[in-house]
C-alpha cells in the first residue's frame, strides 16, 4: 500500500487557499489513497460528486486491472495474430501506453504483469527476490529482454486498430496497466468535475495528481516527496496554470533483502527492479501522459529521460543517490517551475 500522500495534499491544500472554501473527500481505491479537494464556493450537491467520482473510479479501474481475470484488459490477450475487440477505455490507455513505448525503446513495458507476480508485488503478496532461471523463461519472448534501448529490438506488443480492435504481435501475455491506468482515471475524474460544473479542483491518486482551473487565493502548489521521509518534502511545483505531476517511486511498493531494496518498477532488460533513481516527477499537460512517463522515466534514466521527455512535450525531475549524497538532476524547463526542499542538484547528470 503506498503511504498516504492524500494527507499531505489535503493538508497543502487546506494551509494555502486562505478564505476559498476547500472541500477535501479522501477515499482508497486501487490500492492506493485518492483525494479530490473542490475550491470555489460549496454547494449543495458536493457530496453527490464525490459519490459519482468514487463510484467512477470503481467502474474504471473494474475495466483496467490487471487483477481480475474478468476485466477488459484481462480479455486483451490470445495468440499472436490474433485481432480482437476492445473495451473504448482500455484502447484509449494502451494509446498512450505504446506511444510511452515506442518513445523510450520498450523502457515503458505493459508485459510485465507475470514478472511483477513473480517478484511479489502485486497487492497483498510478500516479495522475494526470485530465480534467475524464473526471470529467464518469463521474459524469453520480450524483445528488449538483454537487449539495450539502441538495440532497435523493440516491438509493441499489441497493435490498435481503428473501430477499437487490437492485433496481439506476442502470444499468452497477460499485459499490466498499472503504470498508467491511474493517470488516466485522474483525467477522466477531472473531465467529469468539470461536466459537474466543478472546474477548480485538486485530484490525486497515489502519485499521480491533476489540477484543474484557478484557486483565487493565489498560484497552485503541489509538493513532491521525499522519497525516504512520506511526511516531509523535497520539492514545490508553484503554476497559475492547470497542470498534471505524476511521481514515481521505490518507495511504494517494495521489500528489502540482505540489505538490498527490491521495488515494484522493472527495467525489462534485466527483469529487476530498475536503480536508475529513488523517485521521478514529471509534469505534463494530461495526467495518463504524465504517470506513463513517470514510469518511463524511472527506468530510462536522467541521461536518456530528457530527450524522451521533450519529445512528448513534458519535463522531469529525478532524484537519484550518488556517493556524495542524495541529489537531483532538474531538466531545465522544470526549473522555473519547481522548487527543490533540503536537495541540491547533483554535480554530475
Ligand atoms: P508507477 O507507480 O506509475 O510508476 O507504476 C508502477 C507500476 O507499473 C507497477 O506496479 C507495475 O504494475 C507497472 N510497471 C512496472 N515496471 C514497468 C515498466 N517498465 N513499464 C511499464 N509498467 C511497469
Ligand atoms: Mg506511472
Amino acid at each position: 500500500m503506498r503511504l498516504p500522500p492524500a494527507a499531505l495534499l489535503a493538508a497543502l491544500a487546506l494551509t494555502q487557499c486562505g478564505r476559498e472554501t476547500v472541500r477535501t473527500h479522501v477515499w482508497f481505491s486501487m490500492s492506493t489513497s485518492m483525494s479530490v479537494s473542490l475550491f470555489g464556493a460549496a454547494q449543495a450537491d458536493d457530496e453527490a460528486v464525490f459519490a459519482k467520482l468514487e463510484s467512477e473510479t470503481a467502474r474504471l479501474s473494474g475495466l483496467l486491472t490487471d487483477f481480475s481475470a474478468a476485466s477488459a484488459l484481462s480479455a486483451v490477450q490470445g495468440s499472436v495474430g490474433d485481432t480482437l475487440q476492445i473495451a473504448t477505455e482500455v484502447a484509449e490507455v494502451m494509446n498512450v501506453a505504446l506511444e510511452a513505448g515506442r518513445a523510450g525503446n520498450g523502457a515503458f513495458d505493459i508485459t510485465l504483469h507475470d514478472l511483477k507476480w513473480l517478484w511479489g508485488m502485486a497487492t497483498g503478496q510478500t516479495g522475494s527476490v526470485p530465480a534467475s532461471a524464473a526471470i529467464d523463461s518469463l521474459l524469453a519472448d520480450n524483445p528488449v529482454y538483454r537487449s539495450g534501448w539502441d538495440s532497435g529490438a523493440y516491438r509493441p506488443p499489441v497493435t490498435l486498430l481503428p473501430g477499437g480492435k487490437a492485433v496481439l504481435n506476442r502470444s499468452g501475455v497477460q499485459l499490466d496497466l498499472g503504470g498508467v491506468a491511474k493517470g488516466y482515471i485522474v483525467d477522466r475524474l477531472h473531465r467529469l468535475l468539470d461536466s459537474l460544473g466543478r472546474p477548480d479542483h485538486i485530484i490525486q491518486a497515489g502519485g499521480d495528481t491533476r489540477v484543474g482551473g484557478r484557486k483565487t487565493s493565489g498560484p497552485w502548489r503541489i509538493g513532491i516527496r521525499n522519497p525516504r521521509a512520506a511526511d516531509s518534502l523535497s520539492g514545490m511545483i508553484t503554476s497559475t496554470e492547470p497542470f498534471s505531476v505524476s511521481t514515481s517511486g521505490d518507495y511504494e511498493r517494495f521489500f528489502e533483502q540482505d540489505g538490498m531494496r527490491y521495488h515494484h518498477i522493472f527495467d525489462p532488460r534485466t527483469g529487476r527492479p530498475s536503480h536508475n533513481a529513488l523517485a521521478v516527477t514529471v509534469i505534463a499537460d494530461s495526467s495518463v501522459l504524465s504517470d506513463a512517463l513517470s514510469t518511463a522515466l524511472f527506468v530510462l534514466g536522467p541521461r536518456r529521460g530528457p530527450e524522451v521527455a521533450r519529445g512528448l512535450g513534458a519535463m522531469a525531475v529525478w532524484i537519484v543517490q550518488r556517493p556524495e549524497g542524495r541529489c537531483a538532476i532538474v531538466m531545465d524547463e522544470m526549473r522555473s517551475r519547481m522548487e527543490l526542499k533540503g536537495l541540491s542538484v547533483c554535480a554530475e547528470p
